[in-house]
């Protein structure tokens, strides 16, 4: 059989007094399970995603549901062919989600109106509303809600500055707010609100939710969704398949991610095989010319075929 593995995405904030001991339970736990994967255990609640056999991750649901705080977790299931993670690591962190904010949001407290996958498909295409992407550049970049916002930022904590700098954008507007699985737009729907936008909504189990959905099976999504694992992306849309990922170098449409050669830069770029060997999987020419590219130790090349790749693509270099 092709499809006996799962991967599971979830969270849940919830008060835990003492997150380290919980931390070093779980990691046990999944652990003993034989489970894969990556999870973060802070004071506010947990968030996961992991991958095992039908039966271990059956295993593992039952026990979150049957924990003291963990229990009512809602979990998004991906069928899948294997492991989507090397390792279990379970992780103690002060936050969930990075945002550090000044004054903190508790979820539970103040958050922006959930909205299931019709209402968020419906209230996308009313007038006066304005749909921000609440994920990374390089997120956006490979997939997307049609008309979304893309802030320009490379990490979620940037995320409130540029609204401020952006404010006159948003200001009478209905928001709405999207993300991976949901657990990013808890707090930053709750921070909007706390920052006085009025009227803020939020996809209820995030974009991973509205492609099983069966009534809208995520239309309106263009493009791959990017998931923090070894698939690297999913498909969400299943009506129509529309491209919005272009190749770095060529501009062509394109949705194979690779990272910088350069360890020191490591930036996420797309593009596709052949570029990555003409551009040593460079970024930048000080990227391809880095004395640890790795791309270049990977393949063994002598400073004479750096050379001449350079040389192919119009750059010259005194390596
Ligand atoms: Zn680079």
């Amino acid at each position: 059989m092709d499809q006996e593995y799962r991967v599971l995405l979830y969270y849940k904030y919830v008060k835990i007094e003492n997150p380290e001991e919980v931390t070093k339970q779980h990691l046990e736990f999944c652990t003993k399970l034989g489970l894969k994967g990556r999870i973060i255990i802070a004071a506010e609640g947990i968030n996961g995603t992991v991958s095992g056999t039908v039966e271990q991750t059956d295993t593992y649901m039952k026990y979150m549901n049957e924990h003291p705080l963990f229990s009512n977790t809602i979990f998004k299931i991906d069928e899948a062919s294997e492991h989507a993670f090397k390792k279990m690591r379970v992780r103690f962190r002060t936050e969930l989600v990075t945002l550090r904010l000044e004054d903190d949001v508790d979820p539970n407290v103040q958050t922006g109106k959930h909205l299931k996958p019709k209402e968020f498909f419906e209230a996308m295409q009313e007038e006066n509303t304005v749909l921000i992407d609440a994920r990374n550049d390089y997120e956006y970049d490979l997939g997307h809600f049609r008309g979304s916002v893309r802030p320009d930022i490379l990490n979620f904590r940037d995320l409130p500055q540029w609204i401020r700098e952006n404010k006159e954008d948003f200001e009478g507007k209905k928001i709405l707010t999207y993300c991976t699985g949901g657990i990013r737009c808890e707090k930053f729907s709750g921070w909007l609100l706390q920052e006085g936008f009025e009227d803020v909504s939020q996809l209820d189990g995030g974009i991973v939710t509205y492609g099983k959905d069966p009534e809208v099976q995520g239309e309106l999504w263009d493009g791959q969704l990017y998931v923090f694992d070894e698939r690297i992306s999913v498909p969400i849309n299943r009506k129509e398949n529309v491209i919005v990922g272009k190749d770095y170098f060529s501009g062509e449409p394109c949705e194979r991610y690779v990272n910088c050669a350069n360890p020191e830069c490591n930036k996420k770029i797309l593009c596709s095989e052949e570029n990555e060997h003409k551009h040593l999987r460079s970024c930048s020419h000080e990227c391809g010319v880095h004395p640890r590219n790795r791309y270049v130790a990977q393949h063994g090349l002598s400073n004479e075929e750096v050379k001449e790749r350079l040389l192919a693509i119009g750059e010259k270099t005194t390596v």
